[in-house]
């Protein structure tokens, strides 16, 4: 192959002020970059214009179809161009800190970002399925009074990069990128083969990462997930899901948790600038802009403030002429929470009317209960390790 470029070109500005450059080594992370990104990338080390499209289809079904990290692995490429990547580019994911395995399969990865930053991604292994419950920002903006995340401040957005990098971690633990002359998924089902954003942050609140995160891993040339695996929880950011219908098209969920405003608005506090009547709209028309299937509404059941028999009747009637599945969610408790779990028999009573009334209504089990994995959980568990550290760290300093 003749080598494409001649004496190496400089990065020009417009590739530098990308945002996905790595302040340390002043390389750009060719991770997270959109197919657009990466070819302007290519154009500002020297690519030629009629080469640019080839190259990028090259760099990215070795980054996201084979897994490569290393560019002298990409043996379709002349070596000198080789040399200029690796001059200008990294291929960074986030490091993976620990990885705890739950008696029940479940494994939870804690995940470190850019600046030391920490957020946790679970894998949830199921008979048919498994699916990786990844993070979009690093803390929350809102303030769900049910949400150990919401107790906290947000510290910043995930790239896409690093929310991407979610899923080609966990794709490194399970041994899952496909060996020389396989295609992703010809040997059985995927063991990764569903996406929640459903961890730490509001997805809606971080939109072009998130989109482009998605778009990536969607893409048919390397990972290769469809739409209909992946899944974006929102807890009502009216504006944005609209868009996230025409610019991702991805499945939907939505943290409902109440059927009045008065106590959606103790709850979700997003409700105070976006009622329950304003969200509906907006679900009502998600589903045939997206060409998605059911909206998926999410249920924390909560003792004794949203359970009652009267709630999931006023839920159903909310949502009528909807395509909806009810997503009933025991609330997982964490230190000083001002809820309980409501009782098993009130959530099957309740799981009873929402059945009749025409809808599925799963109860979400609890996973990796005992590894702190399950929603709402995840900080929690990050803040109680950081704080042992810190005791023994003090009965070190004590004894000494
Ligand atoms: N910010 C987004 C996505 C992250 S939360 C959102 O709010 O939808 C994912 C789901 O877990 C949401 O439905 C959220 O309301 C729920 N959740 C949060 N804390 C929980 C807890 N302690 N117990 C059960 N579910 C919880
Ligand atoms: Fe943020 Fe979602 Fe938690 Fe609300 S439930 S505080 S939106 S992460």
């Amino acid at each position: 192959m003749k080598p494409p470029l001649e004496p190496q070109a400089p990065i020009t500005q417009d590739v530098l002020t990308i945002k996905r450059q790595l302040p340390e080594t002043g390389k750009v992370n060719l991770i997270g970059l959109t197919r657009a990104e990466m070819k302007e990338a290519l154009a500002g080390v020297g690519v030629p214009d009629k080469q640019q499209k080839m190259r990028v289809n090259q760099l990215w079904q070795w980054l996201y179809h084979w897994g490569v990290r290393d560019f002298e692995a990409m043996t379709n490429l002349a070596k000198p161009f080789r040399a200029t990547l690796a001059e200008h580019f990294e291929i960074r994911l986030p490091e993976v800190v620990s990885k705890t395995v739950s008696a029940d399969g479940t494994r939870k990865y804690l995940v470190r970002i850019a600046g030391g930053h920490e957020v946790e991604v679970v894998y949830i292994p199921e008979e048919d399925r498994g699916t990786l419950c990844i993070s979009s920002q690093v803390g929350c903006t809102l303030t769900c009074s049910f949400c150990h995340t919401g107790t906290q401040k947000l510290v910043r957005n995930l790239t896409a990069g690093e929310i991407v990098g979610q899923i080609m971690v966990a794709r490194d633990d399970l041994g899952e990128w496909p060996a020389p002359g396989t295609g992703t998924g010809t040997a059985g089902p995927r063991l990764l083969s569903n996406i929640v954003l459903m961890g730490m942050g509001e997805p809606l609140y971080n939109f072009e990462s998130v989109r482009d995160a998605m778009k990536i891993a969607m893409d048919g040339e390397g990972i290769a997930l469809s739409r209909r695996r992946i899944t974006l929880s929102t807890s009502g950011v009216v504006p944005e899901i609209a868009r996230c219908a025409e610019e991702i098209g991805c499945q939907l969920a939505v943290s409902f948790h109440a059927t009045t405003d008065e106590v959606r608005d103790r709850l979700v506090p997003i409700n105070k600038r976006w009622n329950i009547a304003t969200l509906l709209d907006a679900l009502r028309t998600y589903p045939k802009v997206s060409n998605s299937e059911r909206i998926t509404f999410e249920y924390v059941m909560l003792k004794g403030v949203n359970d009652s028999d009267a709630d999931a009747r006023r839920l159903v009637n909310l949502i009528k002429g909807i395509p909806a599945k009810i997503n009933l969610i025991p609330f997982n408790e964490w230190p000083g929470a001002p809820y309980e779990r409501s009782d098993w028999s009130r959530i099957e009573a309740f799981a009873d009317i929402v059945y009749k009334a025409g809808y599925a209504s799963p109860i979400r089990t609890p996973r990796g209960e005992d590894i702190m994995a399950a929603c709402g959980q995840l900080k929690s568990a990050t803040e109680r390790a950081r704080k042992s550290r810190a005791e023994i760290a003090a009965e070190v300093g004590q004894g000494g």
